[in-house]
């Protein structure tokens, strides 16, 4: 059973539309459980549960037979949310004979909910002749189908509202979560992962026998690969092995995949959207079969679809055109891939996978580019080229927007420039209360571009220079002598204001290209300072290089993340202290510069009171701390409602933070994404932070609010929600609060929600 389960699932995934997921589930099952019917009914936008496929049931009545919740056994299952497992469904109370179906010759029925995120989207019934119950292991075989079943229906509904290409007759939307404010409006361009067949872009193609011959030659270059690679290993394998070039060989072939691409190319397609097409819909058949040796062919093929699809790829990234509103989308952007678009022409970003803390959205708000995280139901194939609206405010993406949408969004986003120019005014005004309470801003940096915004904007100072920015945006690790000059950059840019600069912080979701990190849990795994330490020559390099950069300026601070213990704090202070006096031996006159530790995990909290005694200052990883308080992987779509930075744990947690650094007499700053939120930068304030750092977007906004209201009342207003249990309930305290001092826009403007 546990074989067909994961076969049907696969096949499901893999089905291209609703309607053929639907049609696999109810033959599958039907098969599987060796029924007489199999049937799926499916909640329509009225509430009702309509009957969308069935392997048994009389076809003509899809469609038709519609129960309300708690009408009929199929209505029953829905309001109970359990199965419901009868021997002769007819003499129950609830069962409903519809004609159409000509279900009177079924006695068995056995019907389970597919319930997603707390609703149930559907039911999903057996039936069968004889009058008998279905077993305990195939009602446990159906609850465990439907469950695995429900994330792709629920996907499957929600794509299926992207309309084929070239009807543009109305739009879509798509739910994600907002990870750089502000709108967008342009169009799709997708970017895929080399080589990665289920996210190849669907374009149209513009000359079919241009287009057929470019992948006549792509196929002959494969061929000849293969042909060179079968005989480099002709020494080493055997002869079975060998035989599966020949059969690669053969796979290629003009009348087997090779001809149902070209047919594929003159309907329309582009070759690399008809070849990864065809490649999956043959994987779906071998993943299918109950052969194991045949099931391993599907791996062969993927090889080799992949290998074809190189060719294909690479040619056409070459040509590739950027419109001038460019909105990057993506299954998952990383932040190398935002380099590849002329800064100037990026007008948004969409990533189906991924969260408002994933690191690329961080480096999204840094660039001010409106940016929708976790749209995972966006049929991301299938819309390059199409116009599209980004609202990063509600985290909202708009496939082919109409008119009036198109009118609506313009006036948010013209509103939006106003408020910015608005807020220009305040560059030279200093960060203070209405009752004189003086507050420091600093920005978060990590590209050269940040810097000029930032002097702009009026900064301070950097609360935190992300040193693996630089590094992520190469193909190997910069020198000490590139890192070097890269540091002097930022310290001399910013002299004399402090530049707190922070030790190489990759893993988790910061892989260097050229330094993978495979690990099953990448966020208690080896990242940051722990891969530093195990990898002492990196270290000394970075350090060797920003002191050296320091000399003359003397505004270096340097910033340890991912602290856990006093050992690692040792072990650093230890290295940075060689460094040091190695520099001095070799003539630098530089100034020793202040050491503090980032406070990102909940065992750094309580170690808080003796870390304040070893080091110079504390720094707040707020975005890690919230990670890792809650237990939410912060780049985690599904759970990003869990990740609550408003959470009274975490609040709890950052006053006792700034108690026991101010306890031992050091500074303590937060330079975590919370910091840039106007609401919560009134709290933190209140809390005694001496410094919040954030992006430079948001830096107008929230000195806007500081300016806006007493430090009196944020300590009131601090000791309100200190007593509340429940973070919806504080953030909507600190959002009336913003409403009635006149300052809610500075939070996000009005998006009508009818849209
Ligand atoms: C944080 O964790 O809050 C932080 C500032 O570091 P990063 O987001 O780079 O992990
Ligand atoms: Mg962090």
């Amino acid at each position: 059973m546990l074989n067909s389960l994961r076969s049907i699932v696969q096949e499901v995934n893999a089905a291209r539309d609703m309607k053929s997921a639907l049609a696999i589930i109810v033959a599958r099952v039907k098969q599987a459980m060796k029924t007489h019917v199999c049937s799926v009914y499916l909640r329509d936008p009225k509430g009702d549960y309509v009957l969308m496929a069935t392997d048994g049931l009389n076809a003509d009545a899809v469609g038709k037979v519609r129960l309300g919740a708690g009408e009929g056994l199929v209505g029953r299952v829905v309001v109970r949310e359990e199965p419901i497992n009868l021997e002769h469904a007819e003499a129950h109370p609830s069962y409903q004979y519809f004609p159409e179906t000509g279900e009177e010759r079924y006695s068995s029925f056995l019907g389970v909910p597919i319930i997603h995120h707390r609703k149930v989207l559907g039911v999903l019934v057996v039936q069968q002749v004889e009058q008998r119950r279905f077993d305990e292991g195939e009602e446990a075989f159906l609850v465990t189908m439907s469950a695995q079943l429900a994330g792709v229906i629920a996907h499957a509904e929600a794509t299926g509202g992207v309309i084929p290409v070239g009807d543009k007759a109305s739009q879509s939307k798509f739910v994600g979560v907002s990870g750089a404010s502000g709108i967008a409006i342009g169009e799709a361009v997708v970017i895929a992962p080399s080589a990665d067949l289920r996210s190849v872009p669907y374009q149209v193609c513009k000359n079919v026998d241009a287009e057929i011959d470019f992948f006549q030659r792509s196929l002959i270059a494969v061929r000849e690969d293969i042909k060179t690679l079968g005989i480099k290993l002709k020494e080493r394998i055997n002869r079975e092995e060998q035989a599966l070039f020949d059969a690669y060989l053969a796979m290629l072939d003009d009348a087997s995949l090779g001809g149902e691409v070209v047919a594929r190319i003159r309907k329309g397609a582009v070759a690399a959207y008809a070849w990864s097409e065809v490649i999956l819909e043959h994987e779906s058949i071998f993943n299918s079969m109950n052969d194991p040796y045949l099931r391993e062919r599907a791996t062969d093929l993927r090889d080799l679809g992949r290998r074809v699809l190189e060719y294909l790829q690479e040619s056409n990234q070459k040509a590739r055109v950027y419109p001038d509103k460019t909105i990057l989308i993506g299954e998952e952007l990383t932040a190398s891939m935002l380099g590849e678009i002329p800064k100037e022409k990026l007008a948004g970003l969409v990533s189906v996978q991924g969260s408002s803390n994933s690191h690329v959205a961080i480096l999204a708000r840094a660039m001010d580019i409106p940016t929708v995280m976790g749209a995972v139901d966006l049929p991301f194939t299938q819309i390059d080229g199409r116009p599209i609206i980004v609202d990063g405010y509600k985290g909202a993406v708009y496939c082919d927007p109409n008119p009036q949408l198109r009118k609506h969004y313009k006036a948010i986003y013209l509103e939006e420039q106003a408020l910015v120019k608005g807020l220009e005014a305040l560059k030279n005004l200093p960060c203070e209360t209405p009752d004189k309470y003086r507050l420091p801003l600093h920005v978060n940096t990590g590209l050269m571009a940040d810097v000029v915004r930032s002097l702009e904007r009026g900064a301070e100072g950097v609360g935190l220079y992300r040193t693996e920015v630089p590094f992520l945006l190469r193909d190997r690790f910069p020198s000490e002598e590139e890192q070097r000059s890269i540091y002097r950059e930022q310290l001399e840019a910013f002299a004399p204001h402090a530049v707190t600069m922070r030790t190489l912080d990759i893993g988790g979701d910061k892989a260097l290209p050229y330094f993978p990190i495979e690990e099953d849990n990448p966020f208690l795994g080896w990242r940051g300072i722990r891969v530093t330490l195990d990898h002492p020559e990196i270290f000394l390099a970075q350090i060797r290089a920003m002191i050296k950069a320091s000399e003359g300026l003397d505004n270096l601070r340097i910033l340890l993340p991912m602290i856990t213990n006093m050992q690692e704090v040792e072990a650093s202070r230890a290295l940075i202290a060689r460094v040091y006096k190695e520099l001095l031996e070799e003539g630098y006159r530089v100034r020793k510069p202040q050491v503090g530790v980032m406070i990102e995990v909940p065992a750094a909290v309580y170690l808080a009171p003796e870390l304040s005694r070893r080091v110079d200052f504390l720094s707040v990883g707020s975005n890690d701390l919230t990670q890792y308080l809650l237990a939410v992987d912060r780049n985690n779509a599904q759970v990003a409602d869990l990740y609550q930075a408003f959470h009274p744990a975490v609040l709890r947690a950052l006053q006792y933070i700034v108690y026991a650094a101010h306890d031992a007499g050091i500074s303590v700053s937060i330079c975590g994404e919370l910091a840039g939120d106007p609401g919560a930068a009134i709290l933190l304030m209140a809390m005694g932070f001496d410094v919040l750092s954030m992006n430079a977007t948001n830096l107008p906004k929230v000195k806007s609010v500081i300016r806006g209201i007493t430090f009196a009342r944020a300590k009131q207003l601090l000791a309100e929600v200190m007593r509340m249990s429940n973070g919806d309930q504080i953030r909507e305290h600190i959002e009336r609060e913003l409403r009635d001092t006149g300052l809610t826009r500075l939070i996000r403007p009005v998006t009508s929600d009818s849209n």
